[in-house]
């Protein structure tokens, strides 16, 4: 059996090579995987009584990460949270992961091992299992792609399209801090010689590179039936919102002074001269949790923040359809809450 050195390149050891080292670092222990890496499909036996949550991302260099100011790890750490954070919003159980990748063949071993330590990091706190993938290789850039597959009891999955006239709409954490950390990381990559980067703005950037995912929420949202609708904050709120909006046929009314803003957005938005209210809307990546729940649940939805001490905010209300998307200021002015998030193509 070979070690892995960490000279060895891709050239070497080739395609199975790297599947070979890929699997002893993450081996499978369920007795739910009948069969894991090493044939032509996986062979699952899920429990009875339970629906299958899947779910797919891409991750492209260039596009989605930056190795000038990411780590290995760091991008396979983020790729998982994002997958993972797709099961929160269904308010399901992560189970199991599949890797896709095409690197070019200059790419060190050591780091598909470390996107594959990140991503592992990410996922351990769940037992998520490694069951395949494919691996190409790839003339530039380097490319990676992540089915994650979940379990939820059947009929409790959180959705979109269910929020209702008069709910609370609800998130998670803090918003907009993920951005600014990305503007922190950008603007230090970028400058020379390379400057320390002070408390508030070292926070920031670790939301960035090590966001968490909503799991331990969307599951106990779920399984005690308290939200309506949920989705993930993966592009922004402004945009976001509007995904549940579509969906469920509704309008929403949005409070801009109860949007949760961390201390250390505040700060870098002083220290830059942006608003962070604009931060919290438009900026993606925070892979919060939004749900709608009806107003009744107001106490449990503060008991599942207690429970889980993730905190929860109500930033507004459910409306009809007719009332629009709309953004509601101190003064009670109110503006059209304006898509403004991330969209691919334009
Ligand atoms: P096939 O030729 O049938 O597509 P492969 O040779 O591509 O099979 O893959 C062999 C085994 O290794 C399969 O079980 C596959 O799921 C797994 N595998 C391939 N690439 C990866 C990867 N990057 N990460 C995890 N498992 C992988
Ligand atoms: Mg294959």
């Amino acid at each position: 059996m070979s070690r892995t050195s960490g000279r060895d390149s891709l050239r070497t050891v080739g395609e199975f090579g790297l599947i070979q080292r890929l699997r002893r670092q993450w081996p499978t222990s369920s007795p739910q995987v009948v069969q894991g890496i090493g044939d032509d499909a996986a062979i699952l036996q899920p429990s009875p009584g339970q629906q299958l949550l899947v779910s797919t991302d891409v991750f492209i260099e260039g596009v989605h990460f930056d190795l000038a100011f990411q780590t290995p790890r760091d991008v396979g750490f983020r790729a998982a949270t994002a997958n993972l954070s797709d099961i929160a919003a269904m308010g399901g159980n992560p189970l199991y992961l599949l890797v896709s990748m095409a690197i070019p063949d200059h790419l060190p071993i050591t780091n598909v091992r470390a996107w594959y330590r990140g991503l592992q990091e990410a996922c351990s706190p769940y037992q998520v299992e490694l069951i395949g993938g494919d691996t190409s290789s790839s003339l530039h850039h380097a490319f990676l792609s992540l089915t994650i597959m979940g379990t939820i009891q059947s009929n409790r999955s959180l959705t979109r399209n269910r929020a209702k006239v008069g709910d609370h709409i609800y998130v998670t954490g803090t918003l907009g801090d993920s951005h600014a950390g990305l503007h922190v990381l950008r603007t230090r990559a970028n400058t020379r010689p390379r400057v320390r980067l002070r408390r508030d703005e070292q926070w920031l950037a670790q939301r960035h590179l090590r966001p968490t995912p909503r799991i331990v929420v969307g599951r106990l949202l779920a399984r005690q039936g308290i939200a309506h609708a949920a989705i993930d904050l993966s592009d922004g709120l402004s945009g976001d919102i509007c995904h549940v909006c579509k969906e469920s046929r509704v309008g929403a009314e949005i409070w801009a002074t109860a949007l949760p803003l961390s201390s250390h957005l505040r700060t870098f938005a002083k220290n830059n001269g942006v608003d962070p209210v604009e931060f919290a809307l438009r900026g993606g990546d925070d892979y919060e949790l939004l749900f709608t729940a009806p107003s009744k649940y107001h106490q449990k939805v503060c008991d599942v923040a207690q429970k889980t001490k993730v905190s929860i905010s109500c930033i507004g209300t459910i409306q009809p359809k007719s009332f629009g998307r709309r953004l509601r200021h101190d003064q009670g002015r109110t503006q059209t809450l304006k898509k403004q998030s991330y969209t691919h193509f334009r």
